[in-house]
């Protein structure tokens, strides 16, 4: 299948009640474990790189290995989405790569720290979407500003500083015409999230309610949702590995955001850990390896395990082929008669 827009795969998840990972990617082989964990779930796909993962593989290594993907693949609905994208040009430029879709976070300026107005946030989304959906290219905005920092990105913070506004997020959509809706609950990006298991005084899961009842046909994102396990944390720390203590977002909040309006949920964190974990033990069990291989395939492995996992949690799984691609020219077409809704 060639690669498909994301407002076709969230239209498709909200038909059906389910959710769909997006799954951040800087290499070729947390792109083969997506892959593989789609295959083997029957499950379609959401892959995102940052800027930072822009930076560190360049554009085009991204694009052609998210070709090759699809090429080989082909029964699997695949999306090749902008995380976090800080200004107007860093999403036109991922347009112009071939992106199907684009973050525009307009909740931070372009520096990726301070957290912009209401106006400056609204003006930069909107001009997000109309060169977007001239291209039929799905656009996702965030109100409200996540905690924490990563790839140097964030405002820092607990995440409770810049929780999401129920009544701006109706106007924000009305005013920009987004695809999709990154809300700020409480979650932050990175592996430090919650300092023990979240209760709804730091999770606001309540908020998220409160944002689906008023806007029930608009698809929502959680960013900041890996759960950090504490099975992947012991992996590292048994075999050398430093972290400290920390607890991430419950799969049971993320069902329940599921049930109410949630399609996209942002996981980095979790394959991180799965992928370090693999490779500490390699090394720890087998210091006389130097093959890469040795230890990047047991890496690949433990990945493709924890998203085929994820998939099935979130109930993408066993949806792949329930559609066939919409090219995006025709999405452009749509926006243009406005049959989607903006
Ligand atoms: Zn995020």
């Amino acid at each position: 299948m060639p690669l498909v827009s994301m407002r076709q795969l969230l239209d498709e998840a909200a038909k059906g009640g389910y959710g769909v990972g997006a799954f951040n990617v800087n290499n070729m082989e947390q792109i083969q474990a997506i892959m593989e964990a789609a295959r083997e779930t029957k499950a379609p796909v959401i892959i995102q790189a940052s800027r930072g993962a822009r930076a560190y593989s360049q554009d085009k290594y991204l694009y052609h290995l998210m070709l090759a993907a699809a090429e080989l693949y082909p029964e699997i609905p695949l999306v090749m989405h902008l995380d976090h994208g800080n200004s107007f040009e860093t999403c036109k430029s991922a347009i112009d790569l071939g992106f199907t879709s684009v973050m525009m976070d307009g909740s931070l300026l372009p520096d990726g720290k301070t957290p912009a107005t209401f106006d400056q946030n609204v003006e930069v989304t909107r001009a997000v979407v109309e060169i977007a959906h001239a291209k039929g290219v799905t656009v996702e905005g965030e109100i409200g500003v996540l905690g924490g920092i990563e790839d140097g990105h964030g405002a820092g913070g607990t995440g409770l500083e810049h929780v999401t506004d129920p009544d701006q997020a109706v106007e924000f959509v009305a005013k920009t015409g987004v695809d999709a809706l990154a809300i700020a609950i409480g979650t932050s990006h990175g592996a430090y999230k919650f300092s023990s298991k979240p209760d709804g005084s730091v999770l606001k899961m309540d908020i998220l309610l409160a944002i689906h009842k008023r806007l029930p046909n608009v698809h929502l994102v959680m960013h900041g949702s890996s759960s950090v396990p504490k099975d992947l944390q012991d992996v590292i720390n048994q075999y050398g590995g430093k972290l400290k203590p920390t607890w991430g977002v419950p799969v049971e909040e993320i069902q329940l955001g599921i049930r109410n309006g949630v399609r996209k949920i942002n996981v980095d964190t979790d394959n991180r850990l799965a992928i370090t974990g693999a490779i500490r033990k390699v090394f720890a069990e087998k210091p006389e390896e130097f093959d890469p291989r040795s230890y990047l395939k047991p890496a690949r492995e433990a990945m493709k395990k924890l998203v085929a996992l994820r998939m099935t949690q979130f109930g993408q799984a066993g949806h792949g082929s329930d559609y066939q691609a919409i090219p995006l020219a025709e999405m452009a077409a749509q926006y243009a008669s406005e049959t989607v809704a903006v």
